[in-house]
C-alpha cells in the first residue's frame, strides 16, 4: 500500500518548519508524529525500547497486558488520521462488535443494553496490535525515522535558554556510543507517565508545571484465556462496572486477535484483584452477576494474571506556567493521566494530536515559516482545553468513591469551580450514569 493510501497527509501543505522530534512512540508519540508530518521537513521519533516486529508487549508500555477498548470516538478520529485503519486491525484479527446485540454491560446492579449510533461498529484487540498497525503505517512516511533503543535524557538549549535546540540522547550499553545529542526545533514528549520534563525544567531553571491528582486506588489483575469454541453467542463484550453504591468490583472480557479473550478484573476503593490463580477466580466469582465467572471458570487459561494499581488521575497543569521553554510541548500519558477505568486514554493521545494539528495550523498562518514562537503556550492552552471534559468525566466518577484522595496545587477561584461542578455532578448520579459507558457508546435504560 502507498503512504498516502496509509496516512491522510495533507498533500497541499508545505513543510513550514524544520525539524521535530517525538519521545516515545506509544499511541501518543504514533498520533503526534503523524500530525507533524504535515508542517515539519523532517520528524524523528525516539523510543528507549527496541520496537517489536510483530505485535508484542513492551517494556516502555507495562499497561499493554491489560486489557485495552478504544470508545468509538476515539476509533473514529483515529481512522481519519489513518484511514483504512479499522479494517486493517479487522483483516489482523481485531474483532467488530456490534453495540445493541453484542455488548453486555452490567451496572448499578442492572443489565443494560448499549445504543449503537449510525452504521459505527466498534473494534476489540490487543494494545500491542493496535501500536503495530499504526507504527508500520507511519514508518513508510518519507518524512519518518525512527531511533530506537535510544533514551532521551535531557534537553540542549539556545545560549540564553529560552529556546529547545535540540534532546540528549543514550543508547542501550553498547549501542551506537557516538549517537549523544540530536538537534531539533520542537521537541514533543509523549514519553508516557513517567516524563522527565518537569524535571527537566526545573533543572533549567523554570517553574514545572504543577499538578492535580484525584485518586479512587482502581486497581487491576488481567490475564489471557483462549476464546472457548462455545463461548456464550449472546455477547461478545462482556463489561461489569464498578458502581459506588453498590460494589467496588467489576470485570470486562474482550475478544482480541487470535481467538483469545483479554479478562481484566477491577477492584476500586483499594479494593484490589489478586494474581494469584486461586485469588482471580475468587474475585471474579465475587462480582455482582457470575457471568463473567462462569465465563472464565472452564476457558483455558493462556498467560498467569498480572496486576497493576498506578491508576490515579492526574494532570500536570502545563497550561499555566508562569514561563514557557520555547518549542517544548508535552502530550498524552507525560501531561494527563486518566484513572484506565474509563477507557479514554488512547482516545485522549489522539485528541492531543489534533489540538497540535489545530494549534500548527493557525500558528504557521501568522507567522513566517521557520518561527515557532508561541506556539509553546498556544498548544498547551489549546490542549487544555480539548482534554477538559475527558478529565472531568474521569474525574467526576471518581470523586463518588467515599477513600477518593484529591490533591489540588491550584489557585482558589478554580478550586471553587471544580467543587461547584463536582456538586452538581454528585446530586445527579443517575444523569451520569447515563452520558458514560466504559466503551464510550450511550446507554439506554431498557
Ligand atoms: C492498566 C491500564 C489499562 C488501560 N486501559 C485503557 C483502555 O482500555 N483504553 C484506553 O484508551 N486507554 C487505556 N489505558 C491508557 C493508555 O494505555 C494510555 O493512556 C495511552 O496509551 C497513551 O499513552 P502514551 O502514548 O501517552 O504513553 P505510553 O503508551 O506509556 O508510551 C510512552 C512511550 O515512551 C517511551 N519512553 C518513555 N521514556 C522515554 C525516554 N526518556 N526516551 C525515549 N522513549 C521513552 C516508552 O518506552 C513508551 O513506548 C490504560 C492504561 C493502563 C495503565
Amino acid at each position: 500500500m502507498k503512504t498516502k493510501e496509509m496516512i491522510n497527509h495533507n498533500p497541499s501543505s508545505q513543510a513550514a518548519f524544520g525539524r521535530a522530534v517525538v519521545i516515545g512512540s506509544g499511541i501518543a508519540g504514533l498520533t503526534v508524529a503523524r500530525v507533524l508530518t504535515d508542517y515539519f521537513a523532517q520528524v524523528t521519533i525516539i523510543e528507549r525500547d527496541r520496537r517489536p516486529d510483530t505485535p508484542e508487549i513492551r517494556r516502555g508500555a507495562p499497561q499493554a497486558r491489560h486489557a485495552h477498548t478504544l470508545p468509538v470516538r476515539g476509533q473514529t478520529l483515529l481512522e481519519k488520521q489513518f484511514p483504512g485503519l479499522t479494517a486493517e486491525l479487522v483483516a489482523n484479527g481485531a474483532v467488530a462488535i456490534k453495540g445493541g446485540s453484542e455488548i453486555a454491560f452490567f451496572v448499578a446492579g442492572e443489565w443494560h443494553q448499549v445504543r449503537q449510533h449510525g452504521a459505527i461498529v466498534s473494534i476489540t484487540c490487543s494494545r500491542p496490535l493496535l501500536e503495530h498497525v499504526l507504527y508500520q503505517r507511519l514508518l513508510v512516511h518519507p518524512k519518518i525515522r525512527v531511533i530506537q533503543e535510544h533514551g532521551v535524557t535531557g534537553l540542549n538549549v539556545d545560549r540564553k535558554g529560552r529556546k529547545v535546540t535540540g534532546v540528549r540522547l543514550r543508547g542501550r550499553a553498547g549501542l551506537f556510543p557516538s549517537l549523544t545529542n540530536l538537534p531539533a526545533d520542537l521537541v514533543v514528549d509523549a514519553s508516557g507517565r513517567d516524563s522527565q520534563t518537569p524535571h527537566w525544567l526545573a533543572d533549567l531553571g523554570y517553574s514545572p508545571p504543577q499538578e492535580t491528582t484525584v485518586n479512587a486506588f482502581a486497581g487491576y489483575a488481567s490475564r489471557l484465556y483462549r476464546r472457548p469454541a462455545d463461548a456464550d453467542p449472546s455477547w461478545k463484550t462482556l463489561y461489569i462496572r464498578p458502581t459506588p453504591t453498590s460494589s467496588t468490583r467489576g470485570g470486562v472480557i474482550i475478544p482480541i486477535e487470535g481467538d483469545r479473550w483479554h479478562v481484566t478484573l477491577i477492584g476500586m476503593g483499594a479494593d484490589y484483584p489478586p494474581t494469584s490463580e486461586d485469588g482471580f477466580l475468587a474475585f471474579a466469582r465475587s462480582l455482582p452477576t457470575l457471568q463473567l465467572y462462569k465465563a472464565i471458570a472452564a476457558a483455558e487459561p493462556l498467560t498467569e494474571p498480572c496486576g497493576y494499581r498506578q491508576t490515579q488521575n492526574r494532570m500536570r497543569h502545563y497550561e499555566r506556567l508562569p514561563r514557557y521553554l520555547e518549542g517544548l510541548l508535552v502530550c498524552g500519558d507525560a501531561a494527563y493521566t486518566l484513572n484506565p477505568v474509563y477507557t479514554q486514554g488512547m482516545t485522549a493521545a489522539v485528541t492531543a494530536s489534533l489540538a497540535l494539528d489545530h494549534t500548527l495550523n493557525g500558528h504557521s498562518s501568522q507567522h513566517r515559516p521557520g518561527d515557532l514562537t508561541g506556539l509553546t503556550a498556544a498548544f498547551q492552552k489549546q490542549l487544555s482545553r480539548a482534554m477538559a471534559d475527558l478529565w472531568q468525566t474521569a474525574t467526576d466518577q471518581d470523586r463518588r468513591w467515599p477513600m477518593v484522595e484529591v490533591n489540588e496545587q491550584v489557585d482558589l477561584a478554580h478550586r471553587q469551580r471544580q467543587q461547584l461542578v463536582a456538586h452538581i455532578a454528585q446530586a445527579s448520579p443517575q444523569r451520569r450514569e447515563r452520558t458514560i459507558s466504559n466503551t464510550g457508546l450511550a446507554i439506554g435504560y431498557s
